[in-house]
């Protein structure tokens, strides 16, 4: 032990004597005055302090449980309809972009992938995605009443199901 250590002890128990807890306390159950034979004795009885664990701490407890559980679902419920709110967000925003461009009704209209995206379209955001029939790997995106589908790497075909 250092000297630090040493004094900092010698501090602790002149702080002990000079300081001594009081012991003179009231019932955390019925408020009556009592001697505290121990430090860590909060009430004037073991009656009083099973009275004051059966009808406060006890219920307190299973009340802070509860409570803790709700607000555990309500986050879990929280979490969900965020991520829900996002993808309908997006799924919102992507139509309405497509709604502003112009397509032909009868055979739809190219575009390039890329001025899309530029316009803040989000492929990975769709209704349903289908394989193109006799085709070995091509997809159609639903969105909305949309159709598109890639013809050229970088080009989609957008038709308006609504129209047909
Ligand atoms: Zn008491």
């Amino acid at each position: 032990m250092n000297n630090e250590e040493l004094r900092k002890k010698v501090d602790r128990l002149i702080e002990k004597i000079e300081i001594p807890p009081n012991r003179d306390r009231k019932c955390l159950y019925c408020g009556k005055s009592f001697y505290a034979h121990n430090l860590s004795q909060l009430s004037c009885s073991e009656n009083c302090y099973q009275s004051y664990y059966n009808e406060r701490k006890r219920p307190l407890k299973e009340l802070e449980k509860l409570l803790a559980k709700l607000k555990a679902e309500q986050d879990a419920m929280d979490e969900i309809k965020r991520s829900q709110n996002t993808n309908e967000n997006i799924l919102r925003r992507n139509i309405e972009i497509i709604d502003h461009l112009t397509i032909d009704p009868l055979v739809g209209t190219q575009y390039d992938e890329d001025s899309l995206t530029k316009l803040g379209i989000d492929f990975a955001v769709y209704d349903f995605r289908e394989k193109v029939p006799n085709t070995l790997n091509s997809f159609e995106l639903v969105i909305g009443t949309y159709r598109l589908t890639l013809i050229d790497p970088k080009k989609l075909l957008i038709k308006n199901n609504s129209q047909q």
